[in-house]
């Protein structure tokens, strides 16, 4: 009958504590659920947002939270930090260690110690059974070194995938799962063969609010209602039926994060 209306969508990864995000909350989450997004996972950059996503969890059906520290925030990095985010992903409503990683364009945190506190968070995603989510940018090399090193036994993500092929590869191989953001839908965007690349099982959609919000709304502060735009370019670039490809996003999702 109107099958746009009755689409849903999972935003796999948005930042609803950041400053940016955080005042108008409310109405972010009303405009997602009136747009069918059904589950936002609400990621943490350190301990003190992953604490704000807790409380968001708790406020809003469908949101959920992870706990851990970005590569850019990794000089924060030491035992006490783990202990806590240990303590955190102790809660139900945190379904995710991360967001971790590395980050080699902007290293913001020294290289060395953005590869230990990563290393660490997958330690701590093998200690829980809880999947990890990891920023890759600039960096192939030593993730896919790392990932054969200390991801073994573990499940992750790599989001808003913008890496090349041979770390891809290595991914697909560890059964890991892939997420795509808005910048699939750019004029320029470069990744269409890895978009087809990644097993109907194994691939996720995301708006990293606030960053990178996809055309039409590109150049806008980003939100988890324009995810839809980001689902329906990748079902567009793999051949596959719009809705189909987003009700099997939901459900991957919800495989992964082990959501409920
Ligand atoms: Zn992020």
């Amino acid at each position: 009958m109107f099958p746009a209306l009755t689409m849903q969508f999972t935003d796999s990864h948005a930042h609803l504590a950041d400053d940016k995000v955080f005042p108008d909350v409310e109405g972010v989450v009303a405009r997602a659920t009136a747009a069918g997004v059904t589950a936002i996972v609400s990621v943490a950059t350190g301990t003190d947002d992953a604490r704000t996503c807790i409380q968001l969890a708790e406020r809003f059906p469908g949101v959920y939270a992870t706990a851990g520290i970005h590569p850019h925030r990794a000089a924060e990095y030491d035992e006490d930090a783990i202990r806590d985010i240990r303590l955190l992903l102790d809660d139900a409503r945190v379904v995710a260690v991360g967001e971790t990683g590395l980050d080699y364009h902007y290293d913001f945190s020294p290289r060395d110690v953005q590869r230990a506190s990563f290393a660490r968070h997958l330690e701590l995603s093998r200690e829980t059974g809880k999947p990890t989510i990891v920023h890759s940018r600039e960096a192939d090399e030593d993730m896919r070194a790392l990932l054969r090193e200390a991801g073994q036994g573990t499940v992750g993500v790599l989001h808003s995938f913008s890496s090349g092929r041979a770390l891809l590869e290595e991914a697909m191989a560890m059964g890991w799962y892939v997420s795509f953001s808005g910048m699939v839908t750019f004029k320029k965007y470069e990744g269409a063969d890895f978009v087809r690349m990644v097993p109907a099982d194994r691939i996720l959609v995301e708006t990293d609010t606030p960053y990178l919000a996809p055309v039409p709304h590109r150049g806008k502060q980003n939100e988890p209602a324009f995810v839809s735009h980001t689902a329906a370019r990748c079902a567009e670039l793999r051949g596959e039926d719009p809705a189909e490809f987003a009700a099997r996003t939901v459900e991957n999702a919800r495989r992964f994060y082990s959501l409920r």
